[in-house]
């Protein structure tokens, strides 16, 4: 059986779409969830609608908005297919793939990525977000985080009972689908534009987004604040013995622009180097706090 999971935030426009286009690509041994992510629209109601004609297809709607990676999860958590499909619920994941993605299941993968060829329209901010955020995790990360990579897989049960596993509150589930392992392959794709509704992932989220896939897979961005602190701190100790030396050759100056440039210098990096480590600190104070990653308001045909 295939299990189907598509996080859904305010996306009312687009469920009687990719409904018919999903019903068009899959069989009758198919689940659909559907997971509410406490859509202020009329998200809900079209899903119950279509949910009373079909009991293939399964709604859980969440008490709030909780984020697309944990909607995703908990769609993880209620799939009960052999195989499993996420994808995102505005169409610019194409139902159409999906032959193929199973096809490579079947050819033994046990993951199949998927990777954007298209990224037109998105914003140059988003873009540039984007690029720089791969590169810089891709450096100081052991685990490659392949740029492009949507939240659009096939997998089997293998596969899922191990992202189950992850018991954290930081989910960051595109850095643990590379870290997992298993045999793996990436097919490409050409993501259409959003044909109703916009992007949900705004700058200020993507970049939220970003840091958590930074701090919770790299202790080295600590390492980096560290050093060049260390790096800094004796540059300006070079600096003070210049400086006294010069004192007593009678050579004072008045020395102010590199006094300021110096107190201003450390006094960013200091700064950054505090706020690098604020940034785990948070992360650590939301695990320990272990609260759960989403709340279930309603269900249909669960
Ligand atoms: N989504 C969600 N919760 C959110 C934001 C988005 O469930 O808080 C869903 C959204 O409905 C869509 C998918 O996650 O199905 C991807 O979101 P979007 O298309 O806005 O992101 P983009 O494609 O622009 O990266
Ligand atoms: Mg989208």
């Amino acid at each position: 059986m295939l299990s189907i999971i598509i996080p859904v935030y305010n996306e009312g426009e687009n469920i009687q779409s990719l409904v018919d286009e999903l019903y068009t690509y899959t069989n009758k041994e198919t689940e659909y969830i559907f997971v509410d992510d406490g859509s202020t629209d009329n998200t809900f109601a079209a899903l119950e609608l279509i949910a009373e004609k079909d009991s293939n297809i399964k709604c859980i709607s969440l008490s709030r908005n909780f984020g697309h990676q944990n909607a995703l999860m908990a769609g993880l958590q209620h799939s009960k297919g052999h195989t499993i499909i996420v994808m995102d619920g505005d169409l610019q994941h194409p139902p159409s793939l999906i032959p193929a993605l199973l096809k490579k299941i079947d050819e033994g993968y046990d993951l199949v990525q998927t990777r954007r060829t298209s990224t037109k329209n998105i914003g140059l901010g988003k873009h540039l977000l984007s690029v720089v955020f791969y590169k810089f995790i891709n450096a100081i990360s052991d685990t490659r985080i392949e740029e492009g990579v949507a939240d659009f897989k096939a997998f089997n049960r293998k596969v899922l009972d191990s992202i189950l596993r992850f018991d954290e509150r930081e989910l960051f589930l595109r850095g643990i689908f590379s870290w997992i392992g298993f045999k793996t392959t990436t097919i490409d794709f050409k993501a259409p534009d959003r044909k109703f509704g916009k992007t949900k992932y705004s700058f200020t989220q993507m970049l939220r987004l970003a840091l958590k896939g930074t701090t919770s897979f790299s202790f080295k961005p600590l390492r980096v604040a560290l050093l060049a602190g260390s790096f800094i701190s004796l540059a300006a100790f070079a600096f003070g013995i210049f400086a006294l030396l010069s004192y007593y050759k009678g050579n004072t100056v008045p020395g102010w622009a590199s006094m300021i440039i110096a107190i201003m210098f450390l006094g960013g990096t200091q700064l950054l180097a505090i706020g690098l480590l604020g940034e785990y600190i948070a992360s650590l104070f939301t695990e320990t706090k272990k609260r759960p990653l989403y709340l279930v308001n309603k269900t249909v045909n669960i």
